[in-house]
């Protein structure tokens, strides 16, 4: 029996926070059971912002493999591998620029915001604006039906499916398959300080590795009402970065519809819905640091884990290559 394929991954440019949990991981432990997962560790795309700082993208492989692990990604189930060691993905992606235009790709919202995010102005790296269809290239060398990520990359998968469908209509045939994005109900994760999403890049984060200080730390520091002065003052939930992240990892929803409630009516402090949160979250940390720490301490097993997945991954990817090539109908030798 043939599983479906996914293609997920991360870039390389820090180590994964909680939005990462609430966005794609929790998805990918569920799903590694039941499809084909490749995990890219994303480290082309990763330069694409970040040219001048190689050794952050370089760091960020190991620490991203280690996320993936103590999170509960297994090995034997999941293939987690190395971008830059899969030449197939950058020649199809040289391939794919001829079926995306300029303005497409200046019209992507997700590219609009990072590029303000990132305050680029018209100086963007031309990699980061094309990276969009760098990103069809690793989805489609796998043939990956299944992409469970975040909301933020919804318009990377819609634009992934254009350039399929242009080659698809090129080749006269149905070359590569269109994915599917898995988006979780939680959406995006905002920053702790409720103004853009967590980003590794953002410095907004709580790192699935944070220390308890860290979390401690965080939490306190996170933007609530600004307009709740006195305990006894009624608070707003709308745009309250604390109850956004009771909603993405509170179990007990009943509890947290009190708890809303409560706020709203006044009589309820920041400090209170904050102790819940920070307990929250000490709890779903605590057992991946203790794992993290285990598998850090070997880190010739977690190379191997990468070795072997790339492995699998080139052979895959190699093959969809030599499809695209032939179907596009360029020379063979
Ligand atoms: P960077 O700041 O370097 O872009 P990032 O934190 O945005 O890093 P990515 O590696 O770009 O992380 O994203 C990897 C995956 O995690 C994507 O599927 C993305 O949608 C998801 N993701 C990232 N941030 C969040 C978030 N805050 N909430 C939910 N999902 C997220
Ligand atoms: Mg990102």
């Amino acid at each position: 029996m043939n599983k479906p394929t996914i293609l997920t991954g991360d870039r390389t440019t820090g180590p994964l926070h909680i939005g990462h949990y609430a966005g794609s991981l929790a998805n990918r432990l569920q799903y590694q059971e039941t499809h084909e997962q490749f995990l890219l560790l994303a480290d082309s795309q990763a330069l694409t912002d970040n040219a001048h700082n190689p050794e952050k993208v370089r760091n960020s492989v190991i620490e991203i493999a280690l996320d993936y692990l103590a999170a509960g990604i297994d090995p034997s189930l999941s293939s987690i591998c190395l971008q830059s060691h899969l030449p197939a993905l950058t020649e199809l992606s040289m391939l794919y620029l001829n079926f995306v235009t300029v303005a497409r790709l200046e019209r992507n919202p997700t590219i609009k915001e990072e590029i303000r995010v990132r305050g680029f102005g018209r100086d963007i790296p031309a990699g980061f604006l094309c990276y969009p269809a760098a990103q069809a290239a690793d989805i489609t060398a796998f043939k990956a039906t299944v992409v469970p990520v975040g909301e933020d990359q919804a318009p990377l998968i819609e634009q992934t499916n254009e350039i399929v469908r242009r080659i698809n209509a090129t080749a006269g045939g149905r070359i590569l398959p269109e994915a599917q994005a898995i988006i979780p109900k939680a959406g995006r994760l905002p920053g702790i300080d409720g103004k853009a999403k967590m980003s590794k890049s953002g410095g907004n984060a709580i790192a699935l590795s944070a220390s308890s200080d860290e979390i401690r730390r965080a939490v306190r520091a996170m933007f609530t009402d600004p307009n709740l002065l006195r305990v006894e003052d009624p608070g707003s939930i709308e745009g309250n970065v604390v109850f956004t992240y009771l909603d993405a990892f509170d179990q007990d929803q009943d509890g947290l519809a009190e708890l809303k409630a409560h706020y709203q009516r006044g009589g309820l402090g920041d400090g209170k819905i904050k102790a819940r949160l920070e307990a929250i979250l000490q709890e779903l940390i605590a057992p991946i640091r203790t794992r993290r720490a285990q598998l850090a301490e070997d880190r010739g097993y977690v190379l191997d884990v990468i070795r072997a997945g790339t492995d699998r991954a080139r052979e895959r990817t190699e093959a969809t290559k030599r499809d695209v090539v032939s179907a596009l109908g360029l020379f063979q030798l």
